[in-house]
């Protein structure tokens, strides 16, 4: 098999896996009561970039093999390198989903009976999710034979993350106050110890 055909394999299993661990998610959050919703707009646009630059460009991009002038072999190195991220960032997309349990939204949302989560892979880091985001669009850049396809991952991730960041940790300091600022202080954002 060539490196372009092995990586371009690696990523639409990636992504089908991605979807299996996500759908069950789903349809427990379609059932679970919300008491509050951040910029309904702005966060729907987000998670159409999103969409777009993780999922949409990247295929259309597979499937046509344009832009042509964008086009090139990644290797065999980088295929091992973007699938073995591949499999750190579903590994904590998993790990992250459980940790969060019934809080979890795809969008900006307070839910009844909402608790803030600080265990599991929440005990060093607060976004563990938008960390396997950063994860997902850094193996596509290794594993997609298109430079279009592996930069428009990186972007979509850093406008959801870079946008959304804020109102998310503000939305939650304003549910939960004092017990999300302690939080806050005890651990980093996606880099343990540094970020
Ligand atoms: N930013 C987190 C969660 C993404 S899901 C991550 O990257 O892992 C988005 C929802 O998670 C938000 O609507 C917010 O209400 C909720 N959330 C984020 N951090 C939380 C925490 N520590 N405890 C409980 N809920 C949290």
């Amino acid at each position: 098999m060539s490196s372009i055909v092995l990586g371009q394999t690696i990523w639409v299993v990636g992504l089908i896996v991605w979807f299996i661990i996500r759908y069950p998610h789903v349809r427990r959050a379609r059932r679970t009561a919300t008491l509050r919703r951040e910029g309904t707009w702005r966060e729907r646009l987000l998670l159409a970039i999103a969409f777009a630059g993780l999922f949409a460009i990247p295929a259309v991009s597979l499937a046509t093999g344009r832009p042509r002038a964008f086009a090139y072999d990644p290797g065999y190195g980088c295929v091992v390198l973007g699938g073995a991220l591949f499999a750190l960032s579903l590994w904590l997309f998993r790990r992250s989903h459980k940790d969060l349990g019934r809080q979890w939204s795809a969008a900006l949302e307070v839910r009844r009976d909402h608790q803030v989560v600080r265990n599991g892979v929440y005990r060093t880091i607060r976004h563990p999710m938008y960390a396997s985001f950063w994860l997902w669009a850094a193996a596509q850049a290794f594993l997609l034979p298109n430079l279009m396809a592996s930069l428009s991952g990186l972007v979509a991730v850093a406008i959801l993350f870079f946008t959304r960041i804020g109102f998310e940790e503000r939305m939650l300091i304003e549910a939960f106050g004092e017990d999300y600022r302690r939080y806050m202080q005890e651990t980093k954002r996606i880099i343990p110890g540094i970020y």
